[in-house]
């Protein structure tokens, strides 16, 4: 193994170790949770590697980035998803190697992806990305929509060819009410799913933790936990 190989290895196997604990002390199945790799910064070869230890999810928040590293791994069986403030220029480049979208945040962006993806021909599963640090009508200061804002884009997604909408996706807020208290913005996540589930069951998808906070995103109910750190290392430069 190289040194590359061999310390994402190491890396990986602590975040599967940190997850599978976490389903047990919630009482979960250890495959109700989907690890996505977040590879954002990190050279193609990484993504490599992270393919041959077993990922199969991995995610990128800058177009710019993504498509030449999607484009340098086509050759392997990988499930990219899309978790940055998404651009309506890009959603061309975006639907090209995405299958999940979890960044939804607006309608404008619904009809622009949803064009984009009939014309790749392809069928996108899009998260609406909830800000709990938001007012009413207002956008999250890194990116998303208020609570109330959700139902109006659920029904925008519904109606949109070429987009299928699987769930719910946040960032833990780093400001209002819930800043410091992981566990609590996820509960409050989970609870919005499962109102959004109530009338749209096949939304099952609970996109919330990273390196610092699974745990607690595990211990809410996410299905998918995004982790760049702890597994990669520390990012060279912000992304
Ligand atoms: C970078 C990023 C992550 C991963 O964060 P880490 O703290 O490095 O695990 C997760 N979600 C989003 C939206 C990100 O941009």
């Amino acid at each position: 193994m190289t040194d590359r190989r061999t310390e994402l290895a190491v890396n990986l196997a602590r975040v599967e170790e940190r997850i599978t604990a976490a389903c047990a002390a919630a009482g979960r199945a250890r495959e109700d949770v989907t690890l996505v790799v977040v590879t954002k910064t990190y050279p193609a070869e990484d993504v490599r590697i992270l393919h041959g230890l077993g990922v199969r999810h991995v995610a990128e928040n800058r177009d710019q980035d993504a498509a030449p590293k999607a484009a340098a791994c086509a050759d392997l069986d990988l499930t990219w998803h899309f978790v940055g403030q998404l651009q309506t220029n890009k959603v061309r480049s975006v639907a090209g190697y995405a299958q999940v979208v979890q960044s939804i945040d607006r309608l404008r962006l619904v009809s622009a992806l949803s064009s984009a993806a009939e014309r790749a021909g392809r069928e996108l599963d899009c998260l609406i990305q909830v800000a709990l640090d938001a007012e009413s009508g207002e956008r999250g200061e890194r990116g998303g929509v208020a609570p109330g804002g959700v139902e109006e884009l659920a029904a925008a997604v519904d109606a949109a060819p070429g987009l299928r909408l699987g769930g719910l996706m946040t960032v833990a807020p780093l400001a209002g009410p819930f800043a410091g208290r992981q566990r609590a913005a996820f509960d409050r996540l989970v609870e919005l799913s499962a109102g959004l589930r109530a009338t749209r069951p096949a939304a099952t998808m609970v996109s919330a933790g990273m390196s610092a906070d699974l745990e607690d995103a595990v211990a809410a109910g996410a299905t998918h936990v995004r982790i760049g750190t702890a597994v990669l290392g520390v990012r060279p430069r912000l992304g």
